[in-house]
């Protein structure tokens, strides 16, 4: 797969876009990597809406990476509260220790350093080291990826290896020799805010005159969706136990649920009001279960003499 490039016209008009666009958020304001790296911890899985005010508690609470690292692990757990996920904030503190039993609390601009702590990856890696440091490292993400296959028309399976390196590559390929960490930033939150999912603003995108997908029109192709999952009809067949004018099933016998002794599962979690706990009911049933098994018993043995 060959690897794209981006003209450095295009380069400066996403930077621009971003200098004009950006949203004022809180890990935004400077470039210490400590405040940069928890919020890059916190933005996995969860919405920037939803991150923004705990991050100021968080760093309320630990407010540089050696009172994060003395902090009881059930401390952090208690700030981290509700935003689930917790093995982030376990890998966050076990890090910031790591950080200060070797580098002395330091946090180095050396990405070798960062591969070797719990919970960073190359994306962690990439967005700390490139906003902090300006190292030229790329980052892929969610956003990224929908920019990117949209303005080299890449249709592909997102999902597939080829195209996870793809992206990597390309990501690399297009940055520029200064700003990167805005250059990344640029590109994720065009993602956000101009190339959405399902209605890209491509009359507003500082990329369109670059755009492939916008040039040929596959905007709504690009990325491809993963294919649904085919509808499965299932036809159940259930044992129906009754006695004077109640009913109730006692054992599905076939389709998904075939085997399943509802009876039992009646006797283990009986709720007041439903017809199967009284006593006579009871003997039915058991006596159903008992003939059908005694019937299947029958069956199976049949099957084995004519298998001979
Ligand atoms: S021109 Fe449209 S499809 Fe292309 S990157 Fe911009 S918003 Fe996305």
């Amino acid at each position: 797969m060959k690897t794209p490039t981006l003209s450095p016209t295009a380069r400066r008009k996403l930077l621009a876009w971003f200098d004009r666009h950006a949203r004022p958020l809180p890990w935004r304001r400077d470039r210490d990597p400590y405040r940069i790296w928890v919020s890059e911890v916190m933005l996995q899985q969860t919405t920037v809406a939803a991150v923004a005010p705990r991050f100021e508690q968080f760093l309320a609470a630990f407010p540089d990476v050696r009172a994060l690292a003395a902090a009881d692990e059930q401390a952090v757990l208690k700030v981290w509260e509700g935003m689930g996920y917790y093995g982030r904030a376990r890998n966050l503190r076990r890090a910031a220790q790591i950080l200060v039993e070797r580098y002395g609390g330091a946090l180095p601009d050396d990405p070798a350093v960062w591969a070797e702590l719990p919970g960073v990856g190359r994306y962690i890696r990439g967005a700390v080291l490139s906003q902090a440091f300006d190292r030229r490292l790329p980052v892929v993400e969610a956003n990224t990826k929908r920019v990117l296959c949209r303005l080299f028309a890449q249709a592909g399976d997102v999902a597939s290896g080829p195209v996870q390196s793809w992206l990597w590559e390309t990501a690399a390929a297009i940055l520029p020799k200064k700003r990167v960490g805005d250059f990344n930033q640029a590109l994720m939150e065009l993602g956000a805010l101009v190339c959405t999912p399902d209605e890209p603003d491509c009359p507003n995108c500082p990329l369109k005159a670059e755009c492939l997908a916008r040039r040929e029109g596959l905007q709504d192709r690009i990325p491809r969706r993963p294919a649904r999952p085919a509808v499965v009809e299932v036809r159940e067949v259930c044992v129906v136990a009754r006695h004077k004018g109640r009913s109730a099933p006692v054992w599905f016998v076939g389709g998904l649920a075939g085997g399943i002794p509802l009876f039992l599962l009646a006797l283990i979690a009986p709720r007041a009001g439903q017809p199967w706990r009284s006593r006579a009911f009871l003997a039915v049933a058991l006596f159903a279960v008992i003939a059908l098994f005694v019937i299947l018993v029958i069956v199976a043995i049949s099957e084995a003499h004519f298998t001979y």
